[in-house]
């Protein structure tokens, strides 16, 4: 069993046995701890005569707070002894987010007699116990999505329970805290994070490589920075050498965050394998960057792009505009993967900034994602991939419904002015943020105009349409 622990800092064991080193017997206190929260495992010296009805008072304890958890071993009698606990890595969460884990991964042998489960409290959505090896099946077929660390051990537990089993799970420098750059939530789809000159608070712009066995799709190499771009043409490289050609740069949108590596891409692809290859966007997209380079065809809406080899992979394209004019989405309908570029992100929150962007627009494109028949999984433009995308679908609409309410009713109390109406509705944000909430609003008045639920006089101040309230 495997489970891993974020440094955090909770209630700490004063004392774990064979164990010299306070910081990793601080760990392994939240490792046992968290097993046992978790999945009602409780591995502990002295537990083994516990019942399991016994064992479920404990974990009420923890639960309803009755005990801490140094109370509740000590209460029972119980102590943790390190040698239970084999350490097998620390792995640093990549730089999607500003909070990111430092987390430290132990091998345990599940005690006998215990059954792990998902407890009634748990911060886990759900959960079985499976081998290893059928779990990294599972992934294989693109049934889970998995986060790197996970993917590491179920592939290295597949591989077998030898002799170097451990050496094994430590030969990777992501094991190592070193960070991961090439993630992999769905087999063949490589999720891989630049620095990018993106909106706060994300730093960082998710380029994606499609691969089958012989051809590469690049979505998004966004960075202006020259590492970064090297680390993206070297990825890019290693599947290569693989075999496999690159067959286009695809560009979700026109925003330079996801455009700014193209360039540099394609002089890297011509320098080091001898021919630059094609960009492919959406019309509007290729038209606003007609100065930048040259977009060499243009992805019409409903296409299908069909990668030559394996795995059978065919991406249809979307057209959903909305953050800007001529945004694309793609959906892989044998997986249920949707590339949902910034139309929803895993991290930050999507600006709609008229002329370019239309809430209405976005609106029906949400709506439009939403009623997909096969989505299993969102990998945005910005941070982890969404493995709920119904729910994150309508938890976006919803926001934004919301807010076009709250905005209504301002207008209709005597706000006129965007301006005005910020001062009323965004009283959550920071002064700072005004402006930009501002191009908010004239998103939602447009929409709103449209609507015919506001209407706009000569000056440019709005209000209600009498006849047309709601
Ligand atoms: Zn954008």
């Amino acid at each position: 069993m495997l489970f891993p622990v974020a440094s955090e800092k909770r209630a700490m064991l004063k004392r774990v046995e064979n164990c010299a080193d306070r910081e990793r017997a601080a760990m392994i206190s939240c490792a046992a701890r968290e097993l046992f929260e978790e999945v009602g495992v409780i591995l502990a010296r002295g537990s083994q005569t516990l019942t399991a009805g016994q064992r479920a008072s404990l974990l009420d304890d923890l639960e309803s707070k009755r005990m801490s958890w140094p109370e509740l071993l000590r209460h029972y009698g119980l102590h943790l002894d390190a040698s239970d606990f084999t350490f097998v890595g620390r792995w640093v969460t990549p730089p999607f987010a500003p909070r990111r884990f430092d987390t430290w991964f132990f091998l345990v042998d599940s005690p006998p007699k215990q059954q792990p489960r998902v407890t009634s409290d748990s911060e886990l959505e759900s959960g079985e116990w499976i081998a290893a090896r059928d779990a990294y099946a599972k992934w294989e077929r693109s049934e889970v999505i998995a986060v790197p660390p996970v993917l590491h051990a179920l592939k290295t537990l597949a591989d077998g329970l030898t002799d170097d089993l451990v050496k094994r799970f430590l030969s990777v420098p992501e094991a190592h805290r070193e960070p991961t750059r090439r993630i992999e939530f769905h087999p063949n789809y490589i999720c891989f994070p630049v620095r990018t000159k993106t909106l706060p608070p994300a730093t960082h712009t998710n380029s994606y490589l499609i691969y089958t066995s012989r051809e590469i799709l690049v979505i998004d190499p966004g960075s202006s920075y020259e590492d970064e771009q090297q680390a993206l043409a070297a990825c890019v490289a290693e599947l290569i050498a693989e075999g496999r050609t690159v067959r286009e740069i695809i560009l979700t949108h026109v925003h330079p965050d996801h455009v700014a590596g193209v360039n540099a891409l394609n002089d890297h692809l011509e320098k080091s394998h001898g021919a630059r290859v094609a960009v492919a966007a959406h019309r509007s997209t290729a038209e606003s960057l007609k100065r930048q380079f040259p977009v060499d065809r243009f992805i019409e809406d409903d296409e299908v792009l069909s990668l030559e080899g394996e795995p059978d992979t065919q991406l249809r394209a979307l057209h959903t505009p909305g953050h800007t004019r001529g945004h694309l989405c793609f959906h892989d309908e044998r997986t249920g993967a949707l590339i949902s570029g910034d139309n929803i992100v895993g991290f930050g929150s999507v600006l709609i900034d008229p002329p370019e962007g239309s809430m209405r627009d976005y609106l029906a494109s949400l709506a439009r994602m939403r009623s997909l028949g096969n989505l299993t999984v969102l990998f945005g433009g910005h941070g982890p991939a969404i493995a709920n995308p119904y729910e994150k679908l309508d938890e976006y609409i919803s926001h934004r419904l919301q807010r076009e309410e709250l905005i209504l009713d301002a207008v209709r109390e005597g706000a006129s002015t965007p301006k005005e109406i910020v001062a009323r509705v965004y009283t959550d944000v920071s002064p700072r943020a005004h402006p930009m909430a501002e191009r908010a609003v004239v998103a939602h008045l447009e929409k709103l105009e449209a609507d015919g639920l506001v209407a706009r006089d000569a000056i440019g101040n709005y209000s209600v349409c009498q006849n047309r309230e709601r």
